[in-house]
């Protein structure tokens, strides 16, 4: 049974962005819920700032007044941690300071019932640290909300070392009641969300920093193709590079300078300068009233082809034929399982990239014209393609597999022969660190994709996603990366390889 039910009052300490948020979450399913903070009247406003956002509903017709009434009549603010006495849970979500922290718990021990669960709300600091000072460390357990809270669905429930097992489970079902999707994993550097996005940031960096394309082709490429809701250079912009880059810097230390980590001197100049994104009016982009945002790099009509030749399996983009064939385009199919799927048209040869240079994979089977095109989300429903032509491909190649996804409708973006492209780079990266966390014990391959869904965005899962293309492509993706920068960035996870060779 769990311990918690609905009449089980809950406390939030910290009345801010999150703090406000969560105690709305808890009232919202039912709760009593004592609302403090240090900053006198900042409990209470935090509450009014809830109603101003609920009567927003209202007139939305997405809540009834009645519900409105009702959920504001269970929040108290209330004046001194003493008053917090009667809760089961007190929730977390003051200053991101360890010693604060400590200092809050420490209190809140003497006041609440030995049986009141702590919950910390903490984006970066290991749960473990933060119940070294307690004498009850294991009603200690982490509880990772994200903003806004009311809306996000994703509740990371951290265990430290000494967080009772039993604890975590009745958190893990009580954020399930609350209507969230709450994931268990192990307090360890960035959690789950913050250290397998760490890759959506830095190879959209890598790829802007090595002149594959320039941001808003790569942010283009990442929304079309990929269908994530906002490119890497968006996103930072919309975080704050002060923010984004102090979380890259934190998991890169954590992790004992781990190179897949490494942080990007690149987002450091912004924040050298004060460029913190859209908070200071510039960052990757200018926003400035009459600062025009800057359009992807997209390739002029060519001719369609009357014709082209598909030999082996194209994989995830074999649904690319039927549409070619509806664009009255003929196609000659020739099987052939000891070949990498490959599209013939005209002198071109186009090949999903696996993450090798095209000027590389061209050299190496002898089509001098080859030209590697990314991965997409769904190749039926993105509107734009991307291709990186080897560097001895000739244009007349070019132009000929351009005509060729020209004809089924897509927007054409050339970008520079980088490794990987973009998405595809991504997206092996973002499922890579996620099978490290899993084979690290920090959580399961369901929780890793929930996480990125429910607390990234992600239009799917990247565990999911790498399972579609087949592991073991993603696998060659890595090698092919390793082989190309020789950086310790890109070695692939032992559970990977462990699956690869199992068969999965
Ligand atoms: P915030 O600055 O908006 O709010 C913090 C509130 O805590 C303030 O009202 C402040 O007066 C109060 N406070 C500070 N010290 C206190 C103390 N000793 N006792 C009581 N109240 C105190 O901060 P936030 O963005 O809501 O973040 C709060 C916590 O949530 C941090 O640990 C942060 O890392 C984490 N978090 C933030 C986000 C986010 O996107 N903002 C997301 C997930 C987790």
């Amino acid at each position: 049974m769990n311990r918690f039910t609905t009449d089980s009052v809950i406390a939030v300490i910290g009345a801010g962005t999150m703090g406000a948020g969560i105690a709305q979450v808890a009232a919202n399913a039912g709760h009593p819920v004592l609302l403090f903070d240090a900053a006198e009247g900042a409990a209470k406003r935090g509450i009014d700032n809830t109603a101003k956002g609920l009567a927003k509903l209202v007139e939305r017709g997405k809540m009834s007044q009645t519900d409105v009434d009702a959920l504001l009549s269970r929040l108290t603010p209330v004046d001194a941690l003493t008053d917090l006495a009667p809760a089961s849970l007190v929730i977390e979500a003051i200053v991101e300071r360890l010693e604060i922290k400590q200092q809050v718990f420490s209190q809140l021990e003497e006041i609440c019932d030995a049986s009141t669960v702590i919950a910390t709300n903490t984006s970066s600091i290991s749960v473990t640290a933060i119940g070294s000072t307690l004498k009850r460390p294991q009603n200690l357990v982490g509880m990772h909300f994200f903003n806004p809270a009311p809306i996000m669905k994703l509740v990371e429930v951290i265990s430290g070392l000494d967080t009772d097992p039993g604890i975590a489970s009745d958190i893990y079902a009580l954020s399930h009641r609350w209507g969230k999707q709450p994931v268990l994993a192990k307090s360890t550097p960035g959690f789950i969300v913050n250290r397998v996005a760490r890759p959506f940031y830095a190879e959209g960096l890598r790829a802007y920093q090595e002149g594959g394309a320039d941001i808003a082709t790569i942010d283009t490429l990442m929304r079309e193709c990929g269908g994530f809701r906002m490119g890497p250079f968006e996103l930072m912009d919309l975080i704050g590079h002060d923010v984004n880059y102090a979380v890259t810097c934190s998991v890169f230390e954590a992790f004992y300078n781990d190179q897949r980590f490494l942080p990007s001197l690149i987002q450091k100049e912004l924040v050298d300068a004060g460029h913190l994104g859209r908070k200071t009016g510039r960052g990757f982009y200018n926003y400035s009233s009459d600062a025009e945002k800057p359009a992807a790099v997209t390739a002029d009509a060519a001719p369609a082809p009357l014709s082209i030749t598909v030999e082996g399996s194209l994989g995830v983009a074999e649904p690319l034929i039927p549409m070619f064939e509806a664009a009255g385009i003929r196609i000659t199919r020739i099987d052939n399982d000891e070949v990498e799927g490959m599209i013939s048209v005209g002198d071109a040869t186009l090949m999903l990239t696996n993450g090798q240079f095209a000027t590389l994979r061209a050299s190496e089977t002898l089509r001098p014209d080859l030209i590697n095109f990314d991965l997409a989300l769904d190749y039926t429903s993105a509107p734009r393609i991307a291709l990186a032509p080897a560097d001895q491909a000739s244009p007349e190649a070019l132009q000929s597999a351009i005509g060729l996804f020209q004809a089924i409708g897509k927007s054409v973006t050339v970008i520079d022969d980088i490794p990987g492209m973009v998405v595809m780079r991504t997206v092996c990266m973002l499922a890579n660190e996620g099978f490290d966390a899993v084979n690290q014990q920090v959580c399961d391959e369901q929780a890793v994709d929930i996480a990125m869904k429910g607390g990234g965005n992600y239009p799917c899962g990247p565990i999911e996603w790498v399972n579609k293309l087949e592991l073991s492509y993603a696998l060659d993706v890595l090698d092919n990366l390793m082989d190309a920068y020789g950086e310790d960035r890109y070695r692939a996870s032992p559970l990977l390889l462990r699956k690869v060779a199992g068969g999965a």
